[in-house]
């Protein structure tokens, strides 16, 4: 397959809520950002049904239209989108590289990494998006987007970590009941988590137990789960109207494995008040770097912190690294007290005009007056 190379200012990775964002910013910018994603863009949105907590859909709006109408944002600035998947990168120097499978050779000034986290599911019939299942019909991963949907209806939570007992505990606000269904004896989550989980009267357990398969149709939607008892392999029924799936969620971030710092399960660190990753002029947001929020909205406002980090750093503009430091794309950095600035060749200069030793400092034409020569003149 002949190599194709293209080289971009700003590369993004990934076309759900924060890549979408990052690419309107980037685009207006002027920075002519490519998206690369794979054949189903949009991120975890297009496999939901209706959005009712976006701010500005007052009536809310179906998961597919809503990234529908941030692509149409993106293009509208410009924005190119390359439809294949990035296998291997060197992220050793700038600029950066990414192969992709149809033999795109990408060279990248800056690099955004909004590739999102996929939540894990069973496999188990029933379980797919519909029309192949029930998903989007009462079988959901977000109790947050899709909880309401199930008021006054007997839901199914299943696992037992940390997010099954928030899903359970925030569904009982909608739910008759909440079962939650784990394939052992002891929960996998915190003492805290279970602690709130078992004093909800609302929430039952079923244990050890796996679930075979989710029942219904479209007409109906969920009607029950059929389940076997894994201490006696016995088969049973149980009715309910909303499943969700609450084993975890895995961030598409294995491709960036060894250049970029994570942690355990995958998700890429950054430094907090930045989006800046271990590596100067890469950055991530959105699900591949947030374990905890994890919403459209917020992916969307770490899509533009990102697009700002890279426009900030594409201008030798100071941009926050996760030790504190700063750095520059030349490669100066500001120390995390702002004191010092250390010079690619390692000179060690103050960061205050005035520190040089006189009141007045001349730098470039601009005349600096430290805050102190001014009060005493
Ligand atoms: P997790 O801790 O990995 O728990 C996953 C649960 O799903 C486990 O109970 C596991 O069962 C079960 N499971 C996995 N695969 C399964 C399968 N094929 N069939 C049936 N059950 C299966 O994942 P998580 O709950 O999403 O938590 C991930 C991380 O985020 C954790 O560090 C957690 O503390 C953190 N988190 C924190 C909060 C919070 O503090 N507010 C909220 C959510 C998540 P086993 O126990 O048998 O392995």
């Amino acid at each position: 397959m002949a190599t194709e190379t293209l080289h971009r200012e700003v590369v993004i990775v990934g076309s759900g809520p924060a890549g979408l964002t990052a690419a309107i910013y980037a685009a207006r910018a002027d920075l002519h950002p490519l998206v690369i994603h794979g054949p189903q863009p949009g991120g975890q949105l297009t496999i939901t049904t209706e959005v009712e907590n976006y701010p500005g859909f007052a009536h809310g709006i179906q998961g597919p239209e809503l990234m529908q109408q941030f692509e149409e944002q993106a293009k509208r600035f410009g924005t190119e989108f390359l439809v294949t998947f990035v296998s291997r990168v060197d992220l050793s120097k700038r600029p950066f590289t990414l192969w992709t499978d149809d033999g795109h050779e990408v060279r990248a000034e800056t690099l955004i990494v909004a590739s999102g986290a996929s939540a894990k599911w069973l496999g188990i019939p029933g379980e797919a998006p519909a029309p192949q299942g029930l998903g989007g019909l009462g079988v959901s991963a977000c109790a947050t987007c899709d909880g309401f949907f199930f008021k006054g209806k007997p839901i199914v939570v299943i696992g037992g970590g940390d997010t099954a007992m928030e899903e359970a505990t925030f569904l009982t606000r909608y739910g008759t009941r909440v079962t939650v269904i784990h394939r052992r004896d002891t929960l996998r989550a915190s003492k805290i988590m279970q602690d709130k989980a078992f004093a909800n009267p609302k929430i039952d357990f079923i244990w050890d137990t796996e679930v075979l398969e989710i029942l219904g149709a479209p007409e109906t939607g969920v009607t029950g789960v059929r389940l076997r008892n894994r201490l006696t392999g016995a088969e049973s029924e149980f009715p309910c109207e909303g499943v969700f799936v609450a084993i975890g969620h895995k961030p598409n971030t294995d491709v960036f494995r060894g250049w970029l710092d994570m942690d355990e399960v995958g998700y890429i660190k950054t430094a907090g008040r930045s989006m800046a990753t271990n590596i100067p002029g890469v950055f991530a947001c959105g699900d591949a770097q947030d374990s905890f929020y994890r919403q459209a909205v917020t992916a969307a406002g770490t899509g533009c912190m990102a697009a700002i980090d890279a426009e900030r750093f594409l201008d030798s503009l100071p941009v926050l690294t996760m030790t504190g430091e700063e750095v520059t794309m030349e490669g100066e950095i500001i120390t995390a007290d702002h004191e010092q600035i250390i010079m690619p060749d390692g000179e060690v200069i103050p960061n205050h005009p005035e520190a040089a030793g006189d009141d007045k400092a001349e730098v470039e034409g601009v005349v600096y007056t430290s805050p102190a020569a001014e009060l005493s003149s």
